[in-house]
């Protein structure tokens, strides 16, 4: 292809996912001019230290590895426009304007614009630290190594990873989420549970169910107060915003895409004709599982090099022969001296079995959904969890895939009806989350009807919690706290009162 705009392909955003997508187009022959725009002035490093070895001080920020060499870089052979955001896309055009209003026409684009961290409304006035990038690593390090006690707002990977940090600090530390437990929302009650024990076993003090309901800013960066839905109240040199991370997506207004909580795409990663999207910006169609947006490492990777590769084929007219996107996602954290990892989709489950757990900390979950192997993670198993990510798209059921790990099915799978029918009203945790997600009316009435249909009170309580959620979510009713409500609903018609 030559150097006119339709041998030129622009690639948007030089993260993990950019830089993995012009890899995989040189790797395959493309040798037309790529354009790479990114925001920041330096090209990113690779994130995963900023939490773990840079935060904690182990690394200076020198040492934050980049994703590339110099060597690599030059032989990629770009056009590199550092410091230059895209403001606009024009798809009739193939125009991307930047913030200097300079033109850029394309033949192929690829969107990697990444996330932002979140910050609550609440913390409009307020200071708080979030952690996305080396200087946000920089900035609460420096923080962290002034204060004495920290509140962790939001228990997911990147929360619990900070709090890890300012325990090996000797910090106070008070980890907070609306949550039931730790990293629920995406690895279910059952693993939330024990994270839950590991990170109190650390001496952190966590407030589950509850949510951030004011803060107020002491002079002088004298730290803050805290007010929780929960009615309790405590005091913070340093707040920290770890509550999950938004698709940047707001350069694409008004450019004609379909945007819902990330950049909407088609089971190729295609969000246009000629235009993909891949990594944490991308929500693309999972042939089997739906609609889905993975915020982890080794997705941006491996959803780089499929967008670059479909869109690559699209422009040489070879259309058919692009393959769907469907990866067996694959994640990791590491916090107070563990590795957690997990493989899958944990989120579509209907059940979990823990086939390992021993009191050197050993634990492996199985996640099911109606009896077939979707995920499985667990600590100090990473063989066992490397060997998922091949054996659960080929295994039928929890024997087959025991099978293929060399384990004995676990005395919990010969459990009673009832017995298994609690862990599965466990495991429906994606339902919760599905269900929060969900704010329209449509959706309350069905939560309700559900509710009402089910008369089974450990579901309740899941489906009660969601509905709470949700009503909290669309600032409707404040107020509500699981925490508050989970002991006085004893029936389903109880929800009445509350909707
Ligand atoms: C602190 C931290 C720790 C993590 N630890 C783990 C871990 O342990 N395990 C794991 O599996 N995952 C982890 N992750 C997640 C993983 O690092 C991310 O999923 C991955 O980096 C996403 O890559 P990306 O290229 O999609 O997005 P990003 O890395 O966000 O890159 C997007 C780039 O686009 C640029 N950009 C944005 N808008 C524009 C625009 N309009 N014009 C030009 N450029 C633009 C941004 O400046 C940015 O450099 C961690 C993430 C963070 C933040």
């Amino acid at each position: 292809m030559s150097g006119s705009a339709a041998g030129r392909i622009v690639v948007v955003g030089a993260g993990l996912a950019g830089i993995r997508a012009v890899q995989a187009l040189r790797s395959q022959g493309f040798t037309g001019l790529i354009v790479v725009f990114e925001a920041a002035s330096e090209l990113p490093c690779d994130r995963p230290p900023l939490s773990k070895q840079i935060l904690s001080g182990e690394w200076h920020a020198s040492e934050a590895p980049g994703l590339l060499s110099p060597v690599e870089l030059e032989d990629l052979d770009l056009d590199l426009r550092l410091g230059r955001a895209v403001r606009s896309v024009d798809l009739e055009a193939g125009m991307v304007t930047d913030d200097r209003g300079e033109r850029t026409s394309y033949g192929g684009l690829l969107i990697a614009t990444g996330a932002h961290a979140n910050v609550m409304s609440v913390f409009d006035r307020a200071g708080t630290y979030p952690i996305r990038d080396l200087g946000d690593s920089i900035r609460l390090r420096s923080a962290l190594g002034r204060a004495s006690r920290v509140a962790i707002i939001g228990a997911g990977v990147l929360g619990v990873e900070v709090a890890s940090a300012a325990r090996d600090l000797d910090l106070a530390v008070t980890l907070i989420d609306v949550s039931p437990a730790p990293m629920a929302s995406s690895l279910g009650l059952e693993m939330g549970r024990r994270i839950a024990d590991l990170v109190e076993s650390n001496g952190v003090s966590l407030i589950c169910g509850s949510s951030v309901e004011r803060v107020e800013l002491a002079e002088r960066e004298a730290g803050a107060s805290l007010w929780l839905s929960s009615g309790q109240s405590l005091q913070a040199d340093v707040i920290v915003s770890a509550a999950g991370a938004s698709a940047a997506t707001g350069w694409l207004d008004g450019s004609g895409f379909e945007v819902a909580d990330g950049v909407v795409c088609d089971a190729y990663s295609k969000a246009a004709k000629g235009v993909y999207a891949c990594g944490d910006v991308a929500r693309w169609m999972h042939p089997e599982f739906g609609s889905m947006r993975a915020q982890h490492w080794s997705n941006a990777a491996e959803q780089g090099i499929a967008a670059a590769t479909n869109l690559y084929l699209e422009l040489q007219g070879l259309e058919h022969e692009r393959r769907p996107y469907e990866p067996v996602p694959y994640f990791w954290s590491d916090h107070f001296g563990c590795r957690l990892q997990a493989v899958g989709h944990p989120q579509v489950a209907d059940e979990t079995v823990a086939v390992k757990e021993d009191e050197n900390g050993t634990l492996l979950l199985v996640y099911l959904l109606e009896g077939r192997p979707v995920a499985a993670a667990g600590y100090r198993c990473a063989r066992a969890i490397a060997r998922c990510k091949a054996l659960i798209p080929r295994a039928s059921n929890l024997r087959a895939l025991l099978e293929g790990l060399d384990m004995d099915l676990p005395s919990s799978a010969g459990l009673s009806h009832r017995q298994h029918a609690c862990r599965k009203h466990e495991a429906t945790f994606g339902f919760v989350d599905r269900c929060a997600a969900k704010l329209l009316e449509r959706e309350q009435r069905e939560i309700r009807t559900r509710i009402s249909e089910c008369g089974d009170s450990l579901r309740l309580d899941r489906l009660q919690i969601a509905a709470l959620r949700a009503e909290q979510w669309k600032g409707i009713n404040r107020d509500w706290s699981p925490t508050r409500l989970a002991p006085t609903i004893t029936h389903p018609s109880a929800m009445d009162d509350h909707s």
